[in-house]
């Protein structure tokens, strides 16, 4: 079962009609200047477009846009919306029956970029009714793989990774060559922390570690980076995508960020796409597929570059990635406690409730009090099991704090 695969080989779809669910994010508002670039209105219809808290950068894009829907996730911003596009006469909705207007709209391509698992049940209907998807959302696959991959071959859409990794590997695929895939090798930047003990970590506060030095990204995946929970969230997401066994998917730190991720066949090549780090490449990508557009980021400059360093990752400062490879071998609805237990953990972080480091004992004691061999196989299985991890975090974190 490789739909990417499959898909590559299968040829274009222009997306001309377009919807993207959270564009007032940073995937969403780097999207919207890819489509600027790529013609505007001339090349797209945006049929819907959805956001949560920032209402004035919503109204705005709808009015650029020329939307015909608008949609909050925040039922109490509905009014300041529908003020913000008065007399426009673009429709407005709120809510997850908003959300789920925006996904059913008549879009043939829908970008999906809300953060976190709020993004799930919106894509996965736009899978099911046989939308192309553009997929920012990772969590759709960490917490859901089988049940969003078999949403999407039944409506028969294409599915075309964002993440920058997975595009990087997607491009770098020979659809021809599947059996002689060996392996993937994702790249992780190492974060603000690369280089930190642990010691140093323990201490750190939210501010300090959104700070990433290379990517501008939302809040949760610059924490995600720091913590090496993103990746961790990656190499399920690389699971799910291109059909791989746990040891078929290696992470190498890469600081300087360049290298996007490779592809080793088995007569020894490494096929590698490289860029500056912007999430614009990927999504113009995406949009354009399986054609390229021509859109203004910075050219890589070798001589300037002069080096590209690499080093193994350390497991011990980053448990996220052995968290990870324990969820990929036991398998079942275990990606979907990571998912759920590292949101938790994440919110707790940021809210000052507990420290950075221990996100990770968090999840990991969720993910074993979980580890009963419960299954994924359809969306109400994720759900429970996503909503137990939650239950178990909060009492960890709870114990935690007491302890503290
Ligand atoms: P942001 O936090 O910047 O944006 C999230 C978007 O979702 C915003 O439009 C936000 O609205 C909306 N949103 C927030 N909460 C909800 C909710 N409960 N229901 C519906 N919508 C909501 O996230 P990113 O753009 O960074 O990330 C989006 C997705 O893309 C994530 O899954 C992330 O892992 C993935 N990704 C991001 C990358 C990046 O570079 N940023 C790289 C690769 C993947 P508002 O802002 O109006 O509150
Ligand atoms: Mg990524």
């Amino acid at each position: 079962m490789n739909r990417i695969v499959m898909t590559n080989a299968q040829g274009p779809t222009s997306p001309h009609r377009l919807t993207i669910l959270g564009s007032t994010g940073s995937i969403g508002t780097n999207t919207v200047d890819v489509i600027r670039q790529l013609g505007g209105r001339d090349r797209f219809e945006v049929m819907a477009l959805t956001g949560a808290s920032n209402i004035d950068l919503l109204a705005q894009q709808a009015r650029d846009l020329g939307v015909k829907l608008a949609v909050t996730s925040q039922e109490d911003k509905y009014a300041a919306l529908k003020d913000a596009l008065a007399g426009t006469g673009i429709a407005v909705a709120s809510g997850q029956s908003g959300l789920d207007e925006a996904a059913s709209m008549d879009a043939d391509w829908v970008m999906a970029a809300i953060a976190g698992t709020p993004g799930l049940e919106p894509t996965l209907a736009a899978a099911r009714r046989g939308a192309n998807i553009a997929l920012a959302n990772k969590e759709c696959l960490v917490s859901a793989g089988d049940v969003f991959l078999r949403a999407v071959a039944e409506g028969g859409g294409q599915l075309i990774p964002v993440d920058s990794e997975h595009s990087a590997i997607f491009q770098c695929l020979e659809p021809h060559n599947r059996k002689a895939i060996e392996r993937i090798v994702l790249t992780a930047s190492g974060g603000p922390f690369r280089t930190h003990s642990r010691e140093q970590m323990a201490g750190v506060t939210a501010d300090v570690a959104r700070a990433h030095p290379n990517w501008s990204m939302g809040l949760k995946v610059s924490i995600g980076s720091a913590s090496m929970f993103n990746k961790a969230l990656e190499m399920i997401e690389a699971k799910y995508l291109f059909d791989l066994s746990p040891d078929q998917i290696e992470v190498i730190v890469h600081p300087q960020s360049i290298i996007h991720s490779m592809v080793a066949y088995t007569d020894g090549s490494v096929i590698a796409q490289l860029g500056c780090p912007d999430m614009r490449t990927a999504i113009a990508y995406a949009l354009t597929y399986p054609a390229r557009g021509d859109i203004e980021v910075e050219r890589l400059d070798f001589a300037r570059l002069a080096r590209l360093d690499f080093e193994a990752p350390d497991e011990v400062r980053f448990p996220a990635l052995r968290l990870a490879r324990t969820a990929l071998q036991r398998g079942g609805a275990q990606g979907a406690v990571l998912n759920a237990a590292d949101e938790a953990a994440y919110h707790a972080f940021v809210d000052g409730q507990i420290g950075f480091l221990d996100m990770a004992d968090i999840v990991e004691t969720v993910m074993d009090r979980m580890n009963d061999g419960r299954t994924a196989q359809t969306i109400e299985d994720v759900l429970a099991a996503d909503a137990q991890a939650r239950t178990y975090a909060r009492e960890t974190i709870l114990n935690k704090q007491k302890a503290a």
